[in-house]
């Protein structure tokens, strides 16, 4: 055992040790989350991500609700049983599990798995993706957590939320939105059409959260395995958001000069002063 560790340079995480780990967050049955992950940050995983899922089903219990993204930028064709998810294994191995329910999003979809996943993904693909009263704010307005496990804050979807609900004059209007609808194939079988609404724009700033939500005492730090984790309550980093872009609507930008997204925001931002 000690000769495989070395070899792979990373520890052994075995299920067990995962939910422990989540545990020792204070999290448990009942509870809620929408979590952003690293496979890989966790260390070596016995059995994978199939073992990092079933630790979150062990944790949360049948009473609670785990919530991922499953995204994929397929602007032609979606296809909701079938399209992987573009944004990790643990998300893409999350989504077929039996009793996981994905939204019908294009781009933005999110599966979810427990008591409220009905309830959270209903008609997702009629708003936009990280909109006011997509799946990840109503799971905040439920008083669901988010866990980043071995990710930053330039992967926390519900900050994008945040900057809806602030209602920031860029918001939506960074990206071209494409002409034609995406083509949607639903569970069923049934074909629809699904134009696309107010896209989210650049997440590469938003580590700027993070020294406020410090300040304010809403952000739980540990580890997942290896993984660095932080933990905070969705509604809790929504105001921290919306606080912050009323005092400054560029405070979420990033600086990188090539960034067409922010400059077109600032664009924006300049536009109304
Ligand atoms: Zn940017």
């Amino acid at each position: 055992m000690a000769r495989v560790e070395h070899l792979h340079r990373r520890p052994i995480v075995t299920q067990e040790r995962i939910a422990a780990d989540l545990r020792k967050l204070g999290l448990g049955a009942g509870d809620r989350v929408f979590f952003h992950s690293s496979l890989r940050s966790i260390g070596y995983v016995e059995g994978g991500a199939e073992a990092v899922v079933r630790a979150f089903q062990e944790v949360f219990g049948p009473t609670g609700t785990v919530m991922v993204p499953t995204f994929a930028w397929e602007y032609r064709r979606f296809e909701v049983l079938r399209t992987p998810s573009q944004v990790g294994r643990i998300t893409e191995v999350f989504r077929r599990q039996p009793g996981v329910l994905r939204s019908w999003h294009p781009t933005h979809s999110v599966s979810v798995w427990g008591a409220d996943a009905a309830e959270l993904i209903e008609g997702h693909h009629l708003m936009p993706g990280l909109g006011p009263d997509s799946p990840p704010a109503r799971l905040a307005g439920l008083g669901g957590y988010v866990l980043l496990l071995g990710v930053g804050h330039n992967r926390n979807s519900t900050i994008h939320v945040g900057e809806a609900c602030a209602n920031v004059p860029y918001w939506g209007r960074t990206w071209p939105v494409p002409k034609d609808p995406v083509v949607v194939v639903l569970p069923g079988g049934e074909i629809i059409d699904v134009p696309l609404l107010h896209p989210p724009g650049c997440s590469a700033g938003f580590d700027a959260v993070g020294p406020v939500l410090e300040a304010r005492g809403v952000v739980r730090k540990g580890f997942v395995g290896a993984a660095p984790v932080q933990l905070m309550r969705g509604q809790d980093l929504i105001d921290v958001v919306v606080d912050m872009l009323r005092e400054n609507p560029a405070a979420l930008l990033c600086s990188n000069p090539a960034c067409a997204s922010c400059r077109r925001a600032r664009e924006i931002l300049a536009a109304r002063t």
